[in-house]
């Protein structure tokens, strides 16, 4: 392979010349991506723009505080990538405030609790087994030691939230915040009826919207943005930017945001990556990328319709956004098998718990499949049916290696008609 298959930058060569180890773990990597079938709900490929802005000087700078503010000088330039992120994010999402500066989803939502809350307060939030995630009130994550977490789920006939118990549980308990947003919820939520909610008992409205938010940046799905006091986010699922976090405010928010993040819970921001997610803002400004984000939502759509046809059963009925959760006990196979066999025939998807899941979290009688990789490949409906008969035939047959190996093969005849990175 030659320096030009990379995406890695002029000095690629330098690289591979000083550290041939860590040069060859690029490389596979990239051919890893390449040639299995990415259909991890969270992933994504990030354009080769950003990759760009990732490798650039500006990882050097330290620019601790915010653009005219900062605690070091010559921050002249990076000031300039900041400012253009936070208009671009405001213009994007109607927001009264940006802060591009979280380092991740789970450091944006640190600084969430800190800029609305004290430990020991009360916090409602979706439950981990219903599709919450580990900031939500994990019992291993700083949000379930240090706050009161109350739990809320989805209804067992319909498998969507109950909003009746959303609000009898903040009638009863009174939470400072109220959160909603999660990690395997495959419908949309009803931000209105969670304002009113909030309204009744008092709630900052929290939405945690990491998965979804590049939908809402497409215009494909309605904006928790005109509702809630708070939004934060991850910049790399669907929105399609650079690994890193976000979040957008009221005005009247602000300032409580930007100290919570700074020197709240982070020292210097990471400049490449804040340019990365300007870039990925523009392009999310697009109609390319509005195009993007519906085909996203109709391709899982088929690949859920695809697996039920196969005898599986997609949790709540199907999905309406990038994401499905499937029931695959009619296979008699459970999650934790259907994922190592799925990865041996080059399949790279998850285990997942479904709604009142009968397994424990390590085991599991779901998968969850998300379709925001395959779309920015190119592919569409036919694929995402043909990708459905390869995911049945793995969790039936990959356990023997003979069979895994052909469907492997299968999996990159289609994912070389679709070149990602192409040469
Ligand atoms: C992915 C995700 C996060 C965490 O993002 P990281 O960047 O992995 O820290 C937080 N909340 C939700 C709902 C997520 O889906």
């Amino acid at each position: 392979m030659s320096t030009s298959d990379t995406f890695f930058g002029p000095d690629f060569p330098a690289l591979q010349a000083q550290d041939p180890d860590i040069a060859a773990v690029l490389l596979s990597e990239l051919e890893r991506q390449r040639h299995n079938l990415q259909l991890i709900a969270s992933e994504n490929f990030t354009s080769p723009a950003v990759l760009a802005t990732l490798g650039s000087t500006l990882s050097n700078k330290y620019a601790e505080g915010y653009p005219g503010k900062r605690y070091y000088g010559g921050c002249e330039e990076v000031d300039k990538v900041e400012v253009i992120g936070i208009e671009r994010a405001k213009s994007l999402f109607g927001a009264e405030h940006a802060n591009l500066q979280p380092h991740s989803g789970a450091s944006a939502n640190v600084a969430v609790y800190q800029a609305f809350t004290k430990p020991g307060d009360t916090v409602l939030a979706m439950s981990l087994p219903h599709g919450g995630h580990l900031t939500h009130g994990s019992k291993v994550n700083f949000s379930g030691k240090w706050f009161n977490i109350v739990s809320y789920g989805v209804r067992q006939d319909n498998e969507l939230i109950d909003y009746d118990e959303l609000r009898d549980l903040a009638l009863k308990n009174a939470p400072r915040m109220i959160c909603t947003g999660a990690t395997a919820y495959p419908s949309l939520i009803d931000f209105e009826k969670v304002r009113s909610i909030c309204d009744e008992v008092g709630a900052i409205m929290w939405v945690d919207a990491a998965h979804f938010i590049g939908l809402v940046a497409g215009k494909a799905i309605p904006s928790p943005v005109p509702y809630a006091d708070v939004v934060s986010f991850t910049t790399h699922k669907v929105l399609r930017g650079p690994r890193g976090g976000m979040i957008l405010s009221k005005a009247e928010h602000a300032a409580a945001i930007d100290k919570a993040v700074f020197p709240g819970m982070q020292g210097g921001p990471i400049m490449s990556a804040v340019a990365g997610k300007a870039v990925a803002l523009k392009e999310c400004a697009t109609p390319a990328y509005q195009k993007y984000a519906k085909d996203v939502i109709s391709n899982c759509q088929v690949l859920a319709k695809s697996l039920e046809e196969e005898g599986m059963r997609a949790v709540s009925g199907g999905t309406q956004t990038h994401l499905a959760l499937i029931d695959i006990r009619s296979t008699g196979i459970n999650g934790k098998v259907a994922d190592e066999r799925c990865g041996l025939s080059g399949i790279t998807l998850n285990k997942n718990a479904i709604p009142y899941d009968p397994e424990s979290p390590a085991v599991t009688s779901g998968i969850r499949v998300g379709s925001a990789a395959t779309t920015t490949q190119g592919m569409g409906a036919p694929e995402m049916k043909e990708i459905g008969s390869l995911i049945a035939r793995a969790i039936k047959d990959g356990g023997e290696p003979s069979k895994a190996q052909a469907i492997s093969q299968d999996v990159r005849a289609l994912t070389a008609k679709f070149p990602v990175y192409p040469r």
